[in-house]
């Protein structure tokens, strides 16, 4: 307790009286996100196993995750465009797992390629991509 701020302690017998009145309940909150345009159609196309972007014209980027607006460029993007599922413009990422690469050789950068759940498996979601592994995996077998 803070001596600037004492407030003020709860005395058990007002309690025991009933002269402090307290209740409980269980809130029923439902919430919903909207994951807005750019989003939206990012994941909906994870579902189907593509992956979109947009680009921008000012700066040349494919931007991914995508987004209606350019940060750097300050104004609207202009098209959807779909990308491989092994590169976007430097500087963009998604935060996900990479697997089959020893740790000391993963790096911002490397080359990866992603592999897909099942579409049965698909949500509509990131996880859509089971995980990321070295691109150079997919050259060595086909
Ligand atoms: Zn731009």
């Amino acid at each position: 307790m803070s001596d600037k701020y004492p407030g003020t302690p709860l005395d058990k017998g007002e309690l025991k009286r009933g002269k402090i009145f307290m209740t409980s309940y269980v809130p029923k909150l439902r919430y919903c996100w909207d994951t807005g345009e750019a989003i939206g159609r990012y994941l909906e196309e994870l579902r189907n196993g593509r992956l979109i972007a947009r680009s921008c014209n000012g700066c040349q980027r494919i931007m991914i995750p995508p987004r209606m607006f350019c940060e750097r460029c300050f104004r609207p993007t202009d098209e959807w465009v779909y990308v491989k599922d092994n590169g976007a413009s430097h500087g963009m990422g998604i935060l996900h797992l990479v697997k089959k690469a020893p740790l000391k050789q993963v790096r911002v950068g490397m080359p990866v390629r992603a592999v897909w759940r099942t579409p049965s498996q698909r949500r509509g979601s990131v996880t859509d991509i089971s995980y990321w592994e070295p691109d150079s995996l997919n050259k060595e077998v086909g």
